[in-house]
């Protein structure tokens, strides 16, 4: 991880070399942001920097509704110099975790789930379990945004065992039920 006064002064620039690559949580407010976020910059004392989505998520940070740091660029700085994290990156947004568990991840991956929790924890903060639940997330609220599909359909195709789960998940994570987060459209289009 850079220093934290450089990547604070790089947020201060809205430098945008940093979206992706880090998220930057608020302690005052809660929320986590993209470094990119238009909000007003605050001060240096109370940000902490993440390097993943699910790691802020995981200290108890909400994802900023204006920014929506769930959908930002998932490109880590190490990017192409730590193939295992990357493939089982690759394999977990395929939906490996959806329906089999990080043992036979790990095992495809030719190491002990023990070995790749390690990998992740050392790379990215998170478990593959914290992140295959932010990538659910990441999915369904790009549904929510994108299309009228009913919650129930969003929640099977973004990997959620069920629409209870994943209502249940929006809840912990927003405050509010998906259905609540559903940009606010014209009434005529609202009754298709
Ligand atoms: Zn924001």
């Amino acid at each position: 991880m850079q220093d934290p006064a450089a990547l604070y002064q790089a947020f201060c620039r809205r430098d945008p070399a940093l979206d992706g690559r880090v998220f930057v949580a608020v302690r005052t407010t809660g929320v986590y942001c993209r470094p990119v976020c238009r909000v007003r910059t605050p001060l240096a004392r109370n940000v902490l920097f993440y390097r993943s989505a699910a790691a802020a998520e995981g200290a108890g940070y909400r994802p900023c509704l204006r920014c929506r740091p769930e959908t930002a660029p998932f490109c880590p700085a190490w990017k192409g110099t730590q193939s295992t994290v990357e493939r089982a990156l690759t394999l977990i947004e395929a939906g490996a975790l959806d329906h089999d568990g990080i043992d036979a991840l790990a095992d495809r991956l030719g190491m002990s789930a023990r070995h790749l929790a390690r990998l992740f924890a050392a790379h990215l903060d998170a478990s593959p379990t914290q992140i295959a639940q932010s990538l659910r997330i990441q999915r369904a609220k790009r549904m929510l945004d994108e299309t009228d599909l009913p919650v129930a359909r969003i929640a099977s195709r973004s990997g959620f065992s069920s629409a209870r789960r994943m209502s249940a998940t929006f809840v912990a994570l927003y405050g509010r039920p998906p259905s609540k987060l559903r940009p606010r459209k014209p009434r005529s289009m609202q009754q298709r």
